[in-house]
């Protein structure tokens, strides 16, 4: 394993580039969204410099104290909510991020509906799906998303362009990405964002175009705060 992030992400980018190959896909289908959350401008900077443009983080404040600094600094920058969002947080997430991965709600897809037509930025956003139907972990349920994509749609006016899950940890994630591709081209979605450090080969085999990468890139967090 190279010893900086920098070597970490070319390393990631060739293995990514190796899935892309063994599964017969073009490497530019696949996204590497490369997710910084906990780790500070420092840490970051060297990842921009080695060509990284598009970040991954799960929190609004933090983003906040982190990207305007770094934006300033480098053109291109892209940013991807991959955390759950709080309605009182629509606006400050509509003017931060680029691409929302996290819609799971009437309640968030309304608020960022609402933000996005004040603000005239009209982001692309993916729904979460809870494919383990898991009670603690955000996500519409499957047998609910086919409606909730239609009510975004429709209802809501949001620009949904795909899917995305975390399996459940302690499961072979391969079935749950099959269930998310199966459920996002019955609705007509081509957008799939699955696939972490330790199954974005994974997840690219079963047709992922959004890989969220962090601690193969940063090393491991810190536990997270409560
Ligand atoms: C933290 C996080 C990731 C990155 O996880 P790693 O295992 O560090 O690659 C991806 N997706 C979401 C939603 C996350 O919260």
């Amino acid at each position: 394993m190279p010893e900086t992030a920098a070597g970490r992400l070319l390393e990631v980018r060739r293995l990514l580039a190796d899935a892309c190959q063994d599964a017969g896909r073009r490497a530019e289908e696949v996204e590497l969204v490369c997710v910084s959350k906990t780790f500070g401008i420092e840490d970051i900077r060297p990842v921009i410099a080695a060509g990284q443009r598009v970040f991954g983080e799960n929190r609004v404040q933090e983003t906040q104290q982190k990207w305007p600094v770094l934006r300033a600094e480098t053109d291109g920058i892209a940013l991807h909510l991959i955390g759950p969002l709080q309605s009182n947080k629509a606006r400050e997430a509509v003017e931060l991020f680029d691409v929302i991965h996290t819609v799971d709600r009437p309640k968030i897809a309304g608020a960022l509906a609402d933000e996005m037509a004040r603000q005239g930025r009209m982001l692309p956003v993916f729904i979460q799906v809870n494919t383990g139907a898991e009670p603690q972990k955000a996500g519409v349920l499957p047998e609910a998303a086919d409606d909730f994509v239609a009510a975004c749609r429709g209802t809501f006016g949001l620009h949904v362009v795909g899917l995305m899950c975390i399996p459940p940890a302690e499961d072979v994630p391969a079935p749950h990405f099959a269930l998310l591709a199966k459920i996002a081209a019955r609705n007509g979605l081509k957008g799939l964002s699955m696939g972490m450090s330790a199954d974005y080969g994974t997840a690219i085999s079963q047709g992922a175009t959004h890989v969220r990468v962090g601690s193969a890139i940063f090393g491991s967090r810190p536990p997270a705060a409560p």
